[in-house]
């Protein structure tokens, strides 16, 4: 087999790179090294799969376009982690921060002097939550990344990874953990600015700065801050003005080398209404998602929320509300602050009656995720043009029994309910009657291709109703 050899192209390749992006950027991510080559590809040895997936993410394109430059040739990446990669020793390596890259040594431009340390503080900063802290938040294998890069920015703002930008769904803690990091910075380090607002708040600011003619002050405010967290960033698409705003506080912060945090309520690849250069920003530093916890991390959450409380919560309780609710955080805290409030009320112990008592809507919702059948017998009975009374009356004349079969087939493919209990919610049927429906439904689809496209459609608008409550 020949040897194909590119690592001059390679060596060439990374000193433009390096050139192009400064000394500190190249440094903090190019922990890469030439290990082999096929006549198409070039190995390339990461330190863990943490890097791959940044590297890969942030400059595999540019590497792979600088190499055709120089080579001619199309040579693509293959990234080999040179670490076991398997996902609990990243965990683990993340935890002890042996995986994340190096920052600079140098001194700081402008030193800090440390401030006094937790338990002295200086007082509350007025945009930040006192209780969104890093001691508060609780971390488990859904948010240990983010939690861990969170922690790093903290201890080296604007040095370790800028911007940094945390997505994932509602109610799954980036606000928390993006306030921990204003917390931590505000408290540790003396003469800083921090500010924290969310996107909309920065929009109305910047909009009444116009009449007001008093953009300077809002540039200059925004400009001159030492850490700049800007929360909900979806909330700028389609706003033209104040993308173009930021896109220049944002290019003074990075290279003055303040510190960014950004939260955002999907990756920045799909903010569709972003200008491109501007989402090319935000991609450009650390971006890392934070998933709902599972259920061992679900049952910490909630005796950290119960303990901060100082309310007795048996562990049988907390298992159960656990178990039940697995969306996210906000559900979690929720269904606790409901337990709470009802014992308060009654003077009663919370015990497990209590809960699945009070819980009783909360925990069929989860489980039902919203969908009612109720929504499903509208949506279906409105495309077969019936009404609401027919299809969940007992007529059986076909018109109307087949539309009642494929609602049956619909509420047994996106519920949770059981064949007995759909009987009882479609005008008190037998379970039995509701196996043969969807059993005529399953034969009609092998049938009729177009069926199936039918009841996907169904579906879709029975979930757009419900999301809509
Ligand atoms: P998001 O901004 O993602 O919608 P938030 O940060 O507002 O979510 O979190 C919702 C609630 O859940 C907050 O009260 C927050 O304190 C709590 N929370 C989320 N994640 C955690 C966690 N890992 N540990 C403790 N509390 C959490
Ligand atoms: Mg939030």
């Amino acid at each position: 087999m020949v040897n194909w050899d590119y690592q001059v192209f390679w060596d060439e390749a990374l000193s433009q790179i390096k050139d192009e992006l400064g000394e500190h950027e190249f440094s903090m991510w190019f922990n890469l090294s030439y290990a082999s080559a096929t006549e198409t590809s070039i190995a390339v040895q990461v330190p863990s799969a943490f890097y791959r997936d940044q590297v890969s993410r942030l400059y595999q394109r540019m590497i792979e376009a600088k190499l055709h430059e120089l080579s001619g040739k199309t040579l693509l990446l293959d990234f080999i982690v040179t670490k076991p990669s398997g996902l609990a020793s990243r965990m683990k390596e993340d935890l002890e921060s042996s995986d994340l890259p190096k920052t600079s040594t140098e001194p700081r431009k402008t030193a800090k002097v440390q401030g006094p340390s937790m338990g002295m503080s200086k007082g509350k900063h007025s945009q930040l939550r006192s209780d969104y802290t890093f001691d508060s938040f609780v971390i488990g294998e859904n948010n240990s990344f983010a939690a861990n890069a969170a922690i790093a920015i903290s201890k080296n703002p604007g040095l370790a990874y800028n911007p940094f930008l945390i997505y994932g769904g509602v109610g799954l803690g980036k606000t928390h953990l993006m306030q921990s990091i204003g917390n931590r910075i505000w408290q540790e380090q003396d003469k800083i600015k921090v500010i924290c607002v969310t996107a909309e708040e920065f929009t109305n600011e910047f909009i009444q700065s116009i009449p007001e003619k008093t953009t300077t002050v809002f540039k200059n405010k925004y400009r001159s801050v030492d850490v700049l967290l800007i929360d909900d960033i979806h909330f700028f698409q389609e706003k033209m003005g104040v993308q173009e705003e930021l896109f220049h506080t944002f290019n003074a912060l990075y290279d003055a080398g303040k510190q960014m945090v950004f939260t955002c309520d999907r990756p920045a690849s799909e903010l569709k209404k972003l200008t491109d250069r501007l989402r090319s920003r935000f991609e450009r530093g650390l971006n890392v998602d934070l998933q709902p916890p599972n259920y061992e991390t679900r049952v910490a959450i909630l005796k950290k929320k119960a303990a901060v409380k100082r309310v007795q919560v048996p562990d049988s309780v907390i298992e159960i509300v656990a178990k039940n609710i697995s969306t996210n955080v906000r559900d979690l805290e929720g269904a606790l602050e409901k337990l709470v409030a009802y014992s308060q009320l009654v003077h009663k112990d919370i015990t497990i009656e209590v809960a699945q008592n009070q819980l009783k809507d909360i925990f069929s919702q989860a489980k039902h995720g919203n969908v009612t059948i109720d929504n499903i017998l509208r949506v279906v009975s409105d495309y077969f043009k019936l009404s609401y009374t027919d299809i969940k009356g007992k007529k059986r004349t076909r018109n109307i029994a087949f539309p009642r079969q494929i609602a049956m087939y619909i509420a047994r493919e996106i519920t949770e309910y059981s064949t007995t209990e759909l009987g009882y919610e479609f005008g008190g049927r037998d379970h039995t009657t509701v196996m043969h429906g969807c059993q005529k439904v399953d034969e009609r689809m092998k049938l009729d291709p177009n069926l199936d496209a039918t009841i996907q459609s169904l579906v879709r608008q029975v979930k757009d109703l419900s999301s809509k409550g």
